[in-house]
Protein backbone atom coordinates (compact mmCIF):
# COMPACT_ATOMS: atom_id res chain seq x y z
CA UNK A 1 0.00 0.00 0.00
CA UNK A 2 1.23 3.46 -0.76
CA UNK A 3 1.19 5.84 2.01
CA UNK A 4 0.00 9.33 1.47
CA UNK A 5 2.30 11.67 2.48
CA UNK A 6 1.45 13.92 5.78
CA UNK A 7 1.32 17.71 5.15
CA UNK A 8 3.92 19.66 7.04
CA UNK A 9 2.15 21.55 9.64
CA UNK A 10 1.73 24.92 9.24
CA UNK A 11 2.52 27.15 12.30
CA UNK A 12 -1.55 28.38 12.32
CA UNK A 13 -1.94 28.14 15.71
CA UNK A 14 1.44 29.72 16.76
CA UNK A 15 1.65 33.30 17.52
CA UNK A 16 4.37 35.28 15.72
CA UNK A 17 8.18 33.62 15.18
CA UNK A 18 7.62 31.16 18.19
CA UNK A 19 10.36 29.50 19.59
CA UNK A 20 10.97 26.41 16.95
CA UNK A 21 11.06 23.99 19.89
CA UNK A 22 8.01 25.24 21.04
CA UNK A 23 7.06 25.10 17.26
CA UNK A 24 8.52 21.67 16.84
CA UNK A 25 6.53 20.44 20.34
CA UNK A 26 2.70 21.92 18.90
CA UNK A 27 3.14 20.24 15.33
CA UNK A 28 4.35 16.55 17.07
CA UNK A 29 1.15 17.05 19.34
CA UNK A 30 -0.57 17.59 16.53
CA UNK A 31 0.19 14.47 14.82
CA UNK A 32 -0.38 12.43 18.26
CA UNK A 33 -4.19 13.66 18.30
CA UNK A 34 -4.60 12.87 14.60
CA UNK A 35 -3.48 9.73 15.45
CA UNK A 36 -5.76 9.36 18.26
CA UNK A 37 -8.27 10.59 15.97
CA UNK A 38 -7.98 7.93 13.57
CA UNK A 39 -8.13 5.31 15.92
CA UNK A 40 -11.47 6.69 17.41
CA UNK A 41 -12.98 6.57 14.02
CA UNK A 42 -11.95 3.09 12.99
CA UNK A 43 -9.72 4.60 10.24
CA UNK A 44 -6.05 2.73 9.76
CA UNK A 45 -5.20 3.67 6.30
CA UNK A 46 -2.32 6.76 7.69
CA UNK A 47 -1.54 5.08 10.87
CA UNK A 48 1.82 3.45 9.64
CA UNK A 49 2.31 6.92 8.67
CA UNK A 50 1.52 8.84 11.49
CA UNK A 51 3.59 6.28 13.38
CA UNK A 52 7.17 7.23 11.96
CA UNK A 53 6.55 10.89 12.00
CA UNK A 54 5.98 11.40 15.18
CA UNK A 55 8.76 8.58 16.24
CA UNK A 56 10.62 10.88 13.89
CA UNK A 57 10.05 14.18 15.62
CA UNK A 58 10.20 12.39 18.97
CA UNK A 59 13.41 11.77 18.08
CA UNK A 60 14.23 15.06 17.12
CA UNK A 61 13.41 16.81 20.76
CA UNK A 62 16.95 17.85 23.03
CA UNK A 63 17.29 14.84 25.06
CA UNK A 64 16.16 17.23 28.02
CA UNK A 65 12.69 18.11 26.73
CA UNK A 66 12.14 14.58 24.71
CA UNK A 67 12.31 13.10 28.54
CA UNK A 68 9.86 15.87 29.93
CA UNK A 69 7.32 15.43 26.54
CA UNK A 70 7.04 11.95 27.36
CA UNK A 71 6.77 12.22 30.87
CA UNK A 72 3.51 14.05 30.37
CA UNK A 73 2.53 12.46 27.36
CA UNK A 74 2.61 8.96 29.65
CA UNK A 75 -0.40 11.28 31.71
CA UNK A 76 -2.24 12.31 29.33
CA UNK A 77 -1.84 13.42 24.97
CA UNK A 78 -1.96 16.91 25.62
CA UNK A 79 0.94 18.28 26.82
CA UNK A 80 1.20 21.43 25.66
CA UNK A 81 -1.31 24.02 25.50
CA UNK A 82 -1.78 27.71 24.42
CA UNK A 83 -2.60 30.58 27.12
CA UNK A 84 -5.73 31.74 26.81
CA UNK A 85 -7.31 34.62 28.82
CA UNK A 86 -4.47 34.33 31.27
CA UNK A 87 -5.37 30.51 31.75
CA UNK A 88 -3.70 27.45 31.37
CA UNK A 89 -6.33 25.79 28.42
CA UNK A 90 -4.94 22.24 29.90
CA UNK A 91 -6.19 22.64 33.56
CA UNK A 92 -7.92 25.81 33.83
CA UNK A 93 -5.95 27.46 36.09
CA UNK A 94 -5.46 31.43 36.06
CA UNK A 95 -1.90 31.84 35.40
CA UNK A 96 0.07 34.54 37.47
CA UNK A 97 0.85 37.67 35.05
CA UNK A 98 3.79 37.22 35.66
CA UNK A 99 4.24 33.58 34.12
CA UNK A 100 1.75 35.01 31.33
CA UNK A 101 3.90 37.93 29.69
CA UNK A 102 7.25 35.51 30.43
CA UNK A 103 5.14 33.23 27.56
CA UNK A 104 4.16 35.96 25.49
CA UNK A 105 7.95 37.47 24.88
CA UNK A 106 8.61 33.17 24.67
CA UNK A 107 11.73 32.81 26.84
CA UNK A 108 11.97 29.21 27.48
CA UNK A 109 10.12 26.63 28.05
CA UNK A 110 7.19 27.53 30.54
CA UNK A 111 5.29 25.23 32.73
CA UNK A 112 2.06 25.50 33.53
CA UNK A 113 2.20 25.27 37.63
CA UNK A 114 -0.66 23.07 38.24
CA UNK A 115 -0.85 20.63 35.70
CA UNK A 116 2.82 20.70 34.40
CA UNK A 117 2.00 21.09 30.80
CA UNK A 118 3.98 23.02 28.41
CA UNK A 119 2.40 26.78 27.31
CA UNK A 120 2.79 28.83 24.50
CA UNK A 121 1.46 31.99 23.26
CA UNK A 122 -1.18 31.07 20.12
CA UNK A 123 -2.64 33.30 18.36
CA UNK A 124 -6.50 34.56 19.19
CA UNK A 125 -8.76 32.19 18.13
CA UNK A 126 -13.00 32.42 17.51
CA UNK A 127 -14.82 31.81 20.82
CA UNK A 128 -17.41 29.27 21.67
CA UNK A 129 -20.39 31.33 22.99
CA UNK A 130 -22.53 29.90 25.85
CA UNK A 131 -26.08 30.69 26.36
CA UNK A 132 -26.74 30.36 30.37
CA UNK A 133 -29.32 27.80 30.56
CA UNK A 134 -32.72 28.61 32.92
CA UNK A 135 -32.32 27.71 35.98
CA UNK A 136 -35.44 25.47 36.13
CA UNK A 137 -33.79 24.41 32.67
CA UNK A 138 -33.83 20.48 33.11
CA UNK A 139 -30.45 19.01 32.88
CA UNK A 140 -29.43 17.46 29.57
CA UNK A 141 -27.99 14.53 28.86
CA UNK A 142 -26.70 12.69 25.97
CA UNK A 143 -25.98 14.52 22.59
CA UNK A 144 -28.09 17.32 23.74
CA UNK A 145 -25.13 18.49 25.86
CA UNK A 146 -23.07 19.47 22.66
CA UNK A 147 -25.46 20.19 19.76
CA UNK A 148 -29.30 20.96 19.01
CA UNK A 149 -31.61 20.55 15.89
CA UNK A 150 -30.54 24.53 14.70
CA UNK A 151 -27.12 22.75 13.88
CA UNK A 152 -28.28 20.29 11.60
CA UNK A 153 -28.22 20.38 7.49
CA UNK A 154 -30.59 17.79 5.94
CA UNK A 155 -29.11 18.47 2.73
CA UNK A 156 -25.75 20.24 2.47
CA UNK A 157 -25.25 21.59 -1.27
CA UNK A 158 -21.10 21.98 -1.38
CA UNK A 159 -18.68 20.31 -3.86
CA UNK A 160 -16.03 19.94 -1.97
CA UNK A 161 -14.97 20.08 1.55
CA UNK A 162 -13.64 23.79 1.75
CA UNK A 163 -17.14 24.75 1.07
CA UNK A 164 -18.68 22.17 3.82
CA UNK A 165 -16.39 24.18 6.26
CA UNK A 166 -17.64 27.24 5.20
CA UNK A 167 -21.65 26.47 5.29
CA UNK A 168 -20.91 25.12 9.00
CA UNK A 169 -19.01 28.01 9.97
CA UNK A 170 -21.54 30.31 8.88
CA UNK A 171 -24.04 28.39 10.20
CA UNK A 172 -22.49 28.17 14.08
CA UNK A 173 -21.80 32.11 13.73
CA UNK A 174 -25.77 32.43 13.08
CA UNK A 175 -26.83 30.38 15.24
CA UNK A 176 -24.56 31.89 17.81
CA UNK A 177 -22.18 29.05 19.15
CA UNK A 178 -18.94 30.30 17.92
CA UNK A 179 -17.79 34.05 16.98
CA UNK A 180 -16.10 35.02 14.08
CA UNK A 181 -17.30 32.05 11.23
CA UNK A 182 -14.25 33.66 8.87
CA UNK A 183 -11.48 32.26 10.99
CA UNK A 184 -13.06 29.33 12.08
CA UNK A 185 -13.44 28.44 8.62
CA UNK A 186 -9.69 28.87 8.35
CA UNK A 187 -8.26 27.14 10.99
CA UNK A 188 -10.78 23.92 10.12
CA UNK A 189 -9.53 24.13 6.36
CA UNK A 190 -5.69 24.38 7.78
CA UNK A 191 -6.38 21.31 9.99
CA UNK A 192 -7.62 19.47 6.78
CA UNK A 193 -4.76 20.38 5.22
CA UNK A 194 -2.18 18.31 7.27
CA UNK A 195 -4.27 15.25 6.94
CA UNK A 196 -8.01 14.76 5.37
CA UNK A 197 -10.48 14.04 7.99
CA UNK A 198 -12.60 12.02 5.53
CA UNK A 199 -12.99 8.27 7.20
CA UNK A 200 -14.67 4.76 6.55
CA UNK A 201 -18.09 4.76 6.51
CA UNK A 202 -19.09 7.63 5.03
CA UNK A 203 -18.30 10.07 7.27
CA UNK A 204 -16.28 13.03 7.93
CA UNK A 205 -15.13 15.42 10.76
CA UNK A 206 -14.02 18.35 9.96
CA UNK A 207 -12.90 20.30 13.54
CA UNK A 208 -11.10 22.60 15.51
CA UNK A 209 -9.43 22.77 18.49
CA UNK A 210 -8.77 25.12 20.95
CA UNK A 211 -12.17 26.89 20.59
CA UNK A 212 -12.69 27.84 24.42
CA UNK A 213 -15.19 29.73 26.50
CA UNK A 214 -17.65 26.87 26.73
CA UNK A 215 -18.24 23.24 26.01
CA UNK A 216 -17.63 21.37 22.53
CA UNK A 217 -20.20 21.61 20.18
CA UNK A 218 -21.06 20.16 16.99
CA UNK A 219 -23.17 20.79 13.70
CA UNK A 220 -24.11 17.59 11.40
CA UNK A 221 -24.95 18.11 7.55
CA UNK A 222 -25.36 15.26 5.32
CA UNK A 223 -25.51 14.33 1.27
CA UNK A 224 -28.25 11.55 0.33
CA UNK A 225 -26.25 11.26 -3.03
CA UNK A 226 -22.80 11.70 -1.12
CA UNK A 227 -19.75 14.13 -1.98
CA UNK A 228 -16.60 13.66 -2.98
CA UNK A 229 -14.97 15.21 -0.58
CA UNK A 230 -11.82 12.46 0.38
CA UNK A 231 -8.89 10.40 -1.78
CA UNK A 232 -9.86 9.20 -5.24
CA UNK A 233 -9.86 5.61 -3.93
CA UNK A 234 -12.56 6.68 -1.00
CA UNK A 235 -16.09 6.35 -1.27
CA UNK A 236 -18.62 9.27 -1.03
CA UNK A 237 -18.90 10.77 1.93
CA UNK A 238 -23.07 10.81 3.19
CA UNK A 239 -22.74 12.23 7.21
CA UNK A 240 -20.39 15.35 7.89
CA UNK A 241 -20.14 16.47 11.83
CA UNK A 242 -18.33 20.25 11.90
CA UNK A 243 -16.71 20.06 15.79
CA UNK A 244 -15.55 22.72 17.77
CA UNK A 245 -13.56 21.51 20.79
CA UNK A 246 -11.90 23.06 23.62
CA UNK A 247 -8.76 22.35 24.75
CA UNK A 248 -9.87 20.46 27.62
CA UNK A 249 -12.70 18.09 26.18
CA UNK A 250 -9.76 16.88 24.38
CA UNK A 251 -10.25 13.25 25.69
CA UNK A 252 -14.12 13.65 25.46
CA UNK A 253 -13.80 14.46 21.98
CA UNK A 254 -12.50 11.30 21.15
CA UNK A 255 -15.07 9.39 22.77
CA UNK A 256 -17.61 11.22 20.90
CA UNK A 257 -16.20 10.25 17.80
CA UNK A 258 -16.03 6.69 18.52
CA UNK A 259 -19.52 6.88 19.63
CA UNK A 260 -20.46 8.67 16.11
CA UNK A 261 -18.86 5.99 14.29
CA UNK A 262 -19.99 3.27 15.91
CA UNK A 263 -23.01 4.41 15.04
CA UNK A 264 -23.15 4.99 11.80
CA UNK A 265 -20.57 2.44 10.86
CA UNK A 266 -24.51 0.48 10.87
CA UNK A 267 -26.34 0.86 7.32
CA UNK A 268 -29.36 0.74 9.04
CA UNK A 269 -28.48 3.81 11.06
CA UNK A 270 -27.31 5.97 7.45
CA UNK A 271 -30.20 4.98 6.44
CA UNK A 272 -32.48 6.41 9.04
CA UNK A 273 -30.65 9.65 9.06
CA UNK A 274 -30.70 10.40 5.74
CA UNK A 275 -34.37 9.34 5.25
CA UNK A 276 -35.14 12.67 7.35
CA UNK A 277 -35.75 16.11 5.15
CA UNK A 278 -35.92 18.49 8.61
CA UNK A 279 -33.44 19.70 10.71
CA UNK A 280 -35.75 18.69 13.68
CA UNK A 281 -36.38 15.20 12.18
CA UNK A 282 -32.74 14.67 11.44
CA UNK A 283 -32.24 15.72 15.77
CA UNK A 284 -34.89 13.79 16.45
CA UNK A 285 -33.23 10.36 14.90
CA UNK A 286 -29.45 11.42 15.65
CA UNK A 287 -30.55 11.71 19.38
CA UNK A 288 -33.02 8.23 19.28
CA UNK A 289 -29.36 6.76 17.38
CA UNK A 290 -27.06 7.73 19.68
CA UNK A 291 -28.50 6.90 22.56
CA UNK A 292 -26.43 4.02 23.46
CA UNK A 293 -22.95 5.12 22.02
CA UNK A 294 -22.82 8.68 23.80
CA UNK A 295 -23.30 8.65 27.11
ZN1 LIG B 1 -2.50 23.79 33.64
Amino acid sequence: MKLQPINKIKDYKVEGNMDSLINHIVQLQELTLIRDEQKAASHSEHLEQLNKSIATMTAELPEEEQAAYKKLFKKDHIVIVPVTDDNCTGCGMKLPISLVQVVRQKKGVQRCPNCARILYSAVASPKRVVKRAKRSAPRKVGINRFSSSSLMIPEIEADNMDDCIKIFAELMEAETFVSDADKLADLAMARESVLSTVVDHGMAFPHVRGIEGGALAFAMGKSTAGLSLGAKNQGLTHIIFFIVIPTAASAFYLKLLAGLTETFRDPEAVEKIIAETTPAGMWKTLVKLTRSTIK
